[in-house]
């Protein structure tokens, strides 16, 4: 079976600045695709040293994938390299020189002549092209067949590269059959060991599409791994197993692959023509951020206010100073009061709020840490509260909260949905 090894090129990957996440990535669609890993190494921005590490990786491998380097740098030498240890110089590659005018005539910037440098490419080389940076990858052959192909070190470039261009050739030159291809179920509200025991007979038995479910902080994923020649092959296997899936966890699938929760909470509000708020108190704004960090959240988040100190609670949310000295800031009370003050003050539809012990300090035997109450209020006069005994260090804690609170948002707008979709 042929095999390929990875060779990730810069120095601030030696030094520790940078973690090398482009071999993992690479190491991971090249598995799902059929295609052997002999190898990975690091190697700094040296045009010497990065040309011996490829020359004896060619050794032993039928070809080589590199990343970074391939900029209009001084520091960029990965192309220089490539023919330092293949043999090759380099020829003008015109369709590369008009990509890279043409990306400078969009961008408005000035295209100096290091820029037309790097429509150079090893001669005879195969172009990949990159349809979100200047700088083209490549394929190089050596006179007898063996390959070094080379992408930028900008993960937005390398990308789409590799699974647009570089693993469609490595699957045809290698003669690649099956791929592993993937379907992510996201769950919330039930866990691992209920979904075990709704699925468990599946995820037993069923050879393709296999079945594994992975915990997170506070929710779980049922993924779907199909072995097929083709994504639409796989699709035909996938889908029944999916509905079935579906069916036995109704009511708790946000959504697949790509969707967040967030996401899934925004898709549902704008079908609604609604609004939410936030009040939060121990989760410290991560409730908004995961609101916000959706493209398109502006039609349906109107802000959320971080109540940490007790004046805050009372002056901008409008709870009462009796309910936190009786209750205590962190009670049902409070949370629902939170939830009510930031619907009403925000002008929302629906808002949700949370207030609790994170720790690691703070907690008592009535009030341990991992205390968390989730408040929820809506334009119906419904305001309550759910109390969470959360377990970790303080990280998981607020991960969890947060995780809980959306979870609370999206089960009261998904239940609300006549059709039951979750999502399309
Ligand atoms: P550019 O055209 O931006 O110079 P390049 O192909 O020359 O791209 P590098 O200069 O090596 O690539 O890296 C550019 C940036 O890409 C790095 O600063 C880093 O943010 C990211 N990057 C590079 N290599 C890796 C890697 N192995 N893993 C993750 N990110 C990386
Ligand atoms: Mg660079």
């Amino acid at each position: 079976m042929p095999s390929v090894e990875i060779v990730a090129v810069g120095t601030e990957l030696l030094l520790g600045q940078l973690v090398d996440t482009n071999t993992a990535h690479i190491a991971a669609t090249l598995a799902a695709a059929g295609i052997d890993v002999y190898g990975t190494q690091t190697v700094g921005d040296n045009r010497a040293r990065i040309a011996a590490t490829l020359a004896s990786a060619l050794e032993r491998a039928d070809g080589l994938i590199t990343t970074g380097g391939l900029g209009p740098t001084v520091d960029d030498l990965t192309k220089e390299a490539v023919c330092d240890a293949l043999g090759l110089d380099v020829e003008l590659d015109r369709t590369s020189l008009e990509a890279i005018e043409t990306w400078f005539a969009k961008s408005g910037g000035v295209m100096r002549e290091n820029n037309r440098k790097q429509a150079l490419l090893p001669r005879g080389a195969r172009v990949l092209a990159n349809p979100n940076g200047t700088a083209p990858g490549f394929i190089a052959f050596r006179a007898d067949g063996k390959f070094i192909a080379s992408m930028p070190g900008v993960p937005q470039e390398m990308k789409p590269m590799l699974a647009e261009a570089l693993v469609p050739y490595l699957r045809e030159r290698f003669g690649v059959g099956d791929a592993i291809y993937t379907r992510v179920l996201h769950t919330i509200r039930i866990g691992e060991s209920e979904i075990d025991h709704r699925i468990g007979d599946l995820f037993r038995t069923l050879e393709n599409p296999k079945i594994a479910v992975l915990a997170h902080q506070y929710r779980c994923d049922v993924k779907l791994m199909a072995k097929a020649s083709s994504r639409e092959r796989a699709e035909e296997l996938i889908a029944p197993v999916q509905r079935d899936l579906e069916s036995r966890l109704a009511g708790h699938v946000y959504g697949c692959d790509e969707q967040t929760l967030a996401g899934a909470i925004h898709a549902l509000l704008q079908q609604a023509n609604q609004t939410v708020a936030v009040a939060e108190s121990c989760t410290g704004g991560a409730i908004c951020a995961a609101l916000t960090a959706v493209a398109g959240a502006s039609k349906s988040f109107v802000g959320g206010v971080v109540a940490y100190d007790n004046s805050v609670k009372m002056q901008l949310l409008g709870v009462e100073r009796p309910i936190l000295e009786k209750a205590g800031a962190v009670s049902e009370e409070v949370a629902m009061a939170m939830a009510a003050g930031a619907r009403s003050r925000l002008g929302a539809n629906v808002a949700i709020s949370t207030t609790g012990i994170a720790g690691p300090d703070g907690g008592t035997p009535e009030k341990p840490v991992g205390l968390v109450w989730i408040g929820f209020a809506a334009a119906d006069g419904t305001v309550k509260a759910r109390r969470y005994e959360l377990r970790g260090g303080r990280e998981a804690i607020t991960a969890r909260a947060a995780t809980a609170a959306l979870g609370l948002l999206w089960n009261y707008l998904h239940k609300r949905e006549p059709t039951g979709s979750t999502y399309s």
